[in-house]
């Protein structure tokens, strides 16, 4: 009900200035609704109204959001009414870092070996073998040697076995190694008398002495070079249509693009051109290609609503599930393995400064607490030269830390984007980091009550991207065997619902834009099968994802 009118303007380019009423009517002077959902249960995660039952839309924006009454009386003639019969609807999720543009490259021309058993992918790559050309290449990617029933990793008489006509190469969902055939390792021109390229391995059977097919880092990248990579420009369009098509259908409204190429950026431009990008895109650019972005004048945040250029990304150190993060401990059980920086802190620092000089965002890709540290003291230095308001450094993955690493994160306003999937999917694998370090690893309840702003982030493919088992994994912290994993960084659902919506929009300066359902803000929302706060807590990730809509359209429909 109309009590206390109490106004507030917001700045908001696109729409122009709105006046916002403390009633239980939220609304903004515009023009009519087009469309109204009522009869909902809407978790809005706007703090001045939490809850609702209906909203309007008009313009791909919400106009208005409150009670049915309230809200259907807007309704004029010609206003499209749908009845949502109670269903829970949240804002659209923000996967804050994956890999979109490649992971849907590989979907095209790759089998998905993300199958329980040896068996399954065996069979996958034969049918595949048998619609390819003799002599072609037949690949996999999201292969898991834990995941499959044999308990075993594949092998490469198997692979001979299955697609004998056909060079095989089966890459490793984390990407870093992979498995292949006789014939590909003969087109690799490589024998059992080869020596291991430096940084990587040719593995070999300890008994006989003949390569096993598993290949590692650059024993990978020796395959790598030999597979023809003739992607045309089309096909980079078609694999961005692809995957928004797959991540929309789980609740994906927005995504980063974490180590976006030139190419990347068009393909997201092209499908958006072509009617074919269902969700949004904020790409940031590899630091590689950047002498070309800055040449064009190019900075953070050139685009609109639907692609628009990120940050710069920089590499610091290892991976987590491949674990070659750098730690300043130890692994369990390799008392010598301290992990990899990939990158020295004086490069890092001659990267970040060209790009924080011309306005760029920094975004660095920094796993275990010795690269988080060392990318900290790259941006404290930065802030300290060339300060700059608002700065947003974000820390891509900050995986393992520590008290005064979150006070430095704190102080600098920066933001973590840790994996939101791995305590549920990657559980077997944390057993390298032992319980200890587990519990300082994707430290939500860390960063949370610290008052930093951590996001929603898949690294997809190495991590699945559904936002339902991102939910479930960080509020239960067990994996799907039932093994905890870093019990005390558990957060409730409310706040984890907030850092898949709000804070992904927040650490691309969007949080004006979307993020909630608010009057004036975009109108992408997801519409769940089942009241996700009646769920039993270890069954999220079986809640069906009903209705995706970005924009005001529905771009998913079960
Ligand atoms: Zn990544």
């Amino acid at each position: 009900m109309p009590s206390s009118r109490r106004e507030f303007v917001f700045g908001m380019g696109a729409v122009g200035a709105f006046t916002l009423f403390s009633s239980d009517l939220f609304s903004i002077d515009r023009t009519e609704p087009e469309l109204i959902l009522y009869n909902g249960n809407i978790w809005t995660v706007n703090l001045q109204q939490p809850r609702a039952q209906a909203v309007a839309i008009s313009g791909g924006r919400f106009l208005a959001i409150g009670s049915n009454d309230e809200v259907l009386a807007l309704a004029a003639g010609k206003a499209k009414k749908i009845d949502l019969g109670g269903k829970t609807v949240l804002p659209g999720f923000i996967d804050a870092h994956s890999h979109p543009a490649e992971a849907g490259l590989s979907h095209l021309r790759m089998v998905d070996c993300d199958l329980r058993s040896i068996a399954d992918i065996l069979t996958a790559l034969r049918e595949r073998a048998s619609k390819t050309p003799p002599g072609e290449w037949v690949l996999g990617f999201k292969y898991d040697d834990t995941k499959t029933s044999e308990g075993r990793p594949l092998t490469r008489a198997e692979l001979d076995a299955a697609v004998p006509g056909h060079p095989v190469y089966v890459q490793h969902r984390g990407g870093h190694t992979a498995w292949v055939n006789s014939q590909a390792i003969k087109l690799a021109k490589i024998d059992d008398h080869t020596p291991d390229p430096p940084g990587g391995k040719y593995d070999r059977d300890p008994a006989t002495g003949h390569l096993t097919g598993h290949v590692r880092e650059t024993g990978r990248e020796t395959f790598d070079k030999i597979i023809p990579s003739n992607f045309t420009r089309d096909d980079h369009r078609e694999g961005v249509r692809l995957i928004s098509r797959m991540m929309t259908r789980t609740g994906i409204t927005s995504v980063t693009d974490a180590m976006g190429t030139p190419e990347d950026l068009r393909a997201y431009q092209d499908a958006r051109e072509a009617g074919q990008l269902r969700m949004r895109v904020y790409c940031h650019i590899y630091q590689a290609f950047m002498d070309q972005m800055l040449a064009a004048g190019v900075k953070t945040g050139l685009g609109d609503e639907w692609v628009k250029v990120g940050a710069q990304k920089m590499i610091c150190d290892g991976s987590i599930s491949e674990r070659t993060a750098r730690l300043s401990q130890p692994y369990i059980g390799r008392p010598d393995d301290f992990g990899i920086l990939v990158t020295t802190e004086e490069d890092l620092y001659q990267q970040a400064r060209k790009a924080h000089a011309a306005g760029w965002q920094l975004g660095t890709h920094a796993n275990g607490d010795v690269g988080i540290d060392t990318t900290l003291r790259v941006y404290e230095r930065l802030q300290k030269e060339l300060p700059r308001k608002d700065a947003r450094y974000r820390l891509e993955h900050c995986t393992v830390v520590n008290d005064s690493l979150i006070a430095r994160i704190k102080a600098l306003g920066a933001i973590p984007t840790p994996f939101s999937t791995y305590a549920y999917y990657h559980g077997e694998k944390m057993k390298e980091y032992g319980a200890d370090r587990v519990n300082h690893m994707f430290a939500l309840r860390s960063f949370i009550d610290a008052g930093i702003r951590p996001t929603q982030a898949s690294d997809y493919p190495p991590g699945p991207f559904e936002p339902m088992m991102a939910l479930q994994s960080e509020v239960t912290r067990t994996d799907a065997k039932g093994n905890v994993w870093g019990p005390q960084q558990k957060i409730t659902l409310e706040e984890a619902i907030r850092v898949g919506t709000m804070h992904g929009a927040y650490a691309s300066y969007e949080e004006n834009l979307k993020g909630s359902i608010e009057p004036g803000k975009l109108a992408d929302l997801v519409v769940l099968g089942r009241d996700v706060f009646k769920e039993d807590p270890y069954n999220i990730i079986n809640i069906p994802i009903e209705r995706t809509m970005v924009d005001g359209r529905w771009v998913w429909e079960s």
